[in-house]
Order: C-alpha cells, then sequence, then structure tokens
C-alpha cells in the first residue's frame, strides 16, 4: 500500500503500435472511501501519433494551453523520452506517484489490474502470442517507464478484464472443445475500460439500470451487452478483428473467406492478416478513408455504401443484444464517432422503433454540438459528460468515455484500499 501524503499524481500512458497517448491527473490525498473520479483533476494530456514513420506528431494539452508539432520519432523511447522533456519542469515538481499502463490483452491471467512485479512481466511477455498487433507495444511503454520512473509505482489494467463475467456459452466458439481447454481460444473481449467507465459514470449519475447496451464506435469499435453491471457479451473475440466493420478492420466474415482469398491472391498468412486488419472496413469498402468524419464528406457510391454497411451492421448487433438479454433498459453511444456522430446515432436508431428507441432529433445534435467542443482538462466533470438524447421509451445516451481516468481510478483503487469493490 502507498501511504497517503499530499496529492497523489497519476500518469496513465496508453502506447500503442505507432502511438503514445498520455493524462496526468491529480487526486487529493484524502480520499476515504470516495470514488476516485469524483475527485481528480487533469492537468496535462497528449498524443504522439506515427512513431516510427516519416510523419511524426505531437500534440500537448493542458488547460488553455496548447504545444504541437510534426517531429519523426525512431521509436517508442524517443518518443516518451521527448514526452518525458516536454513535461520536464512540471514532471520532476509533481513527483508522479504512479504509471498506470493500458493493456489490451491480460489473456486468461489477468482479470483484474495488477501492480508490476517481476513475475508479472514474465507473465505479460507471455500475451504476445495472443495480442502481437497491442501487447508488444504495451509492454514496451512499461519497460521504458519503470527505466524513466523507477520510484513510481507501476500499474496494469487489461481491457479484456471487463469481460471476465461472459458465460461460457456465449464465450467460446462452436470449433471442437479442445482447442479451448489447451489454447485458450475463447471471446476474450476488448474496449474494456471504456466499458467499465460508462458503467460507472452511469451508477454516478444514478440510473438504475440493468439491462444495457453499450456501442463503442471509435476507429476500432465494439458492442457490448451489460446485465447488472458485468459484460455477458461483446462483438469483439479471440482478438479485436471480430464483429463490427470498423475504419480499416473487417469484423464479421465467412471464416472460409481468409482461406479461399489467400488461394486466389497467392499471398502469405501475414499479408492476409494485413488486409483484413489494415485495408478492409471503411478504407477498403469507401476505397478513400478510414476516417468516419471524412467518410462523411464525400458523396460517391462506394462511400456511400460503406456508411450505409457500417449502419447496418451496428443495427443487426444491436438487435442480437436485445434478444440475448430479453429486452434492454439503455442504449449508449460512446468513442471518437459514437460521441460526435449525430446522423450515425439517428441513422442506427431509425431502425429499433419497435424496440421503443426513438431519437429525440434536438437532444441529439444538440449532443454532438457540446461533445465536439468538450474540453476534458481541468476538474474531471463526471456528470457533463452523459447526454440524454432518447425521445421514446427507452432511455438512450451519448456519452464521452475517458479511459485514462478509469485507468487512474482503478490503480487509485488497487494501491489504496485494501478491500476492493467501490465503484
Ligand atoms: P476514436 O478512435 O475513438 O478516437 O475515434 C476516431 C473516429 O471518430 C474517427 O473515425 C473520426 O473520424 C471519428 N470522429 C471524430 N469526430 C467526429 C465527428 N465530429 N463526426 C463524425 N466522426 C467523428
Amino acid at each position: 500500500m502507498i501511504k497517503k501524503t499530499g496529492q497523489i499524481h497519476i500518469l496513465s500512458i496508453n502506447c500503442g503500435s505507432s502511438s503514445v497517448k498520455f493524462s496526468i491527473f491529480e487526486i487529493p490525498d484524502s480520499l476515504g472511501k470516495k470514488n476516485p473520479l469524483l475527485n481528480a483533476e487533469r492537468i496535462f494530456s497528449g498524443v504522439i501519433e506515427e512513431i516510427g514513420t516519416k510523419f511524426g506528431e505531437f500534440h500537448f494539452k493542458t488547460k488553455g494551453k496548447e504545444d504541437f508539432g510534426k517531429l519523426n520519432f525512431k521509436d517508442h523511447s524517443e518518443a516518451i523520452n521527448f514526452m518525458i522533456h516536454k513535461l520536464g519542469f512540471n514532471i520532476a515538481n509533481l513527483n508522479i506517484n504512479i504509471v498506470v499502463h493500458r493493456f489490451v490483452h491480460g489473456g486468461d491471467e489477468f482479470r483484474e489490474p495488477v501492480v508490476v512485479t517481476k513475475e508479472n512481466i514474465v507473465k505479460l511477455n507471455g500475451l504476445t502470442e495472443l495480442a502481437p498487433l497491442h501487447n508488444p507495444s504495451n509492454l514496451k511503454g512499461l519497460k521504458i517507464m519503470s527505466g524513466c520512473m523507477p520510484h513510481a509505482k507501476q500499474v496494469c489494467v487489461f481491457d479484456t478484464a471487463f469481460h471476465r463475467t461472459i458465460p461460457l456459452y456465449a464465450g467460446i466458439y462452436p470449433i471442437p472443445l479442445d482447442y479451448y481447454y489447451r489454447y485458450k481460444v475463447k471471446r476474450y473481449g476488448f474496449h474494456g475500460i471504456s466499458y467499465s467507465y460508462i458503467n460507472n459514470l452511469l451508477s454516478l449519475n444514478k440510473k438504475d439500470i440493468k439491462k444495457l447496451i453499450i456501442c463503442h464506435l471509435g476507429n476500432g469499435a465494439s458492442i457490448c451487452a451489460v446485465k447488472n453491471g458485468v459484460s455477458v457479451d461483446t462483438s469483439m473475440g479471440y482478438t479485436p478483428l471480430e464483429g463490427l466493420m470498423m475504419g480499416t478492420r473487417c469484423g464479421d466474415i465467412d471464416p472460409s473467406i481468409p482461406f479461399i482469398l489467400k488461394e486466389k491472391l497467392n499471398i502469405s498468412c501475414e499479408e492476409l492478416y494485413d488486409i483484413l486488419n489494415k485495408k478492409s472496413g471503411l478504407l477498403g469498402i469507401s476505397q478513400k478513408t478510414y476516417d468516419f468524419k471524412e467518410l462523411l464528406t464525400y458523396s460517391d457510391e462506394n462511400s456511400k455504401l460503406a456508411f450505409k454497411m457500417y449502419v447496418y451492421r451496428i443495427i443487426k448487433f444491436i438487435g442480437g443484444y436485445c434478444a440475448a438479454l430479453n429486452g434492454i433498459d439503455a442504449l449508449v453511444f460512446t468513442g471518437g464517432i459514437g460521441e460526435n456522430s449525430s446522423l450515425l446515432r439517428k441513422e442506427v436508431c431509425k431502425n429499433l422503433a419497435y424496440l421503443g428507441i426513438k431519437i429525440d432529433d434536438r437532444k441529439n445534435k444538440k449532443a454532438s454540438e457540446y461533445f465536439n467542443k468538450f474540453d476534458c482538462h481541468g476538474k474531471i466533470k463526471i456528470r457533463k459528460q452523459v447526454k440524454s438524447i432518447g425521445g421514446g421509451k427507452i432511455p438512450i445516451f451519448a456519452v464521452h468515455t475517458d479511459e485514462d481516468i478509469q485507468m487512474a481510478s482503478e490503480a487509485v483503487k488497487l494501491l489504496f484500499y485494501e478491500k476492493r469493490g467501490a465503484t
């Protein structure tokens, strides 16, 4: 346990394959048993993108101040050192107590946040095989930060952890059962940190919701069915490739298609994997862009088709999860697209009237205007991150998700509260 003296400073860091995103929070030491979400203040945030390419960029923010530019970074180490150098004076003054790392895949092993130990690093190394596109960069960040800030407690939080409650019948695939026992082939699910945050927000906002569907729609996209606060099904599976159509990922396709393509195109497994992960989805169909906002500016037939397919697949999943949950009490849209695009929300809800889902056009548009200008710096305004946009029987919410604060909050709970269990 960390001793409670002074302010607690927490750095939440998310190292992607070619990016580093971070936030620094200040939380007063007089937490008691209060939810850390209610007391936090975001004092810095930033992103470094296109690491290892010729298109490097950085963008740092603090309340009322921004610093951005183009700069190429050879690797993650160079990018993180640049981040620390940029924040140098402030970081030295702040005395970061906790560094919390986002890990996309926790495998079967990590079902809760953990403090980093030598044994845990060995186990984390063993997970690379499960998430080769994500975990190696998460590990890289952990190793670099442990070297840069040896006095800080290092904590890992896992996107898969929220889905540990998915029942076996929904969580395994109808392939020989042995592969589940021997190779742990099952539905792990992702975006769990975001889903946990939204669950917390809704309960803090005193919304009594037992059966909920959350659509996390960003460059990566997934849907989660939540019952009594826990995940019971989700659209991403063994990897983040399954489920919805995404920016560059195909989502659900006939499992035979890769075998056919491999033969017809005479390509390697790596090339095939690259096509399904990086050249499909909105990009593959529009042949113009993976970016949803940009897609909306095009009026050619392929771009319109990409939009239609994207919406259609969300509707199908919502319908499926409504059936699985035997009805729902609320529907949530979040992620860059879910939070900002009133058009997307309207088109999805159009087809769900039979469930009592009806959008209020005015509230829907206002929510997007609000979130487009939303500034997440300063005191965390959790009650302002939920906008009600429904006009029918079932409440609909647009929510600004905040994975960094959720990670910080989980780390504080792990290190300060002997018994977990506070929301
Ligand atoms: P994320 O991965 O959550 O950061 O979300 C990124 C996605 O959100 C990209 O496809 C963006 O184009 C999309 N996005 C961001 N702002 C808007 C907006 N105002 N309208 C539509 N899509 C948006």
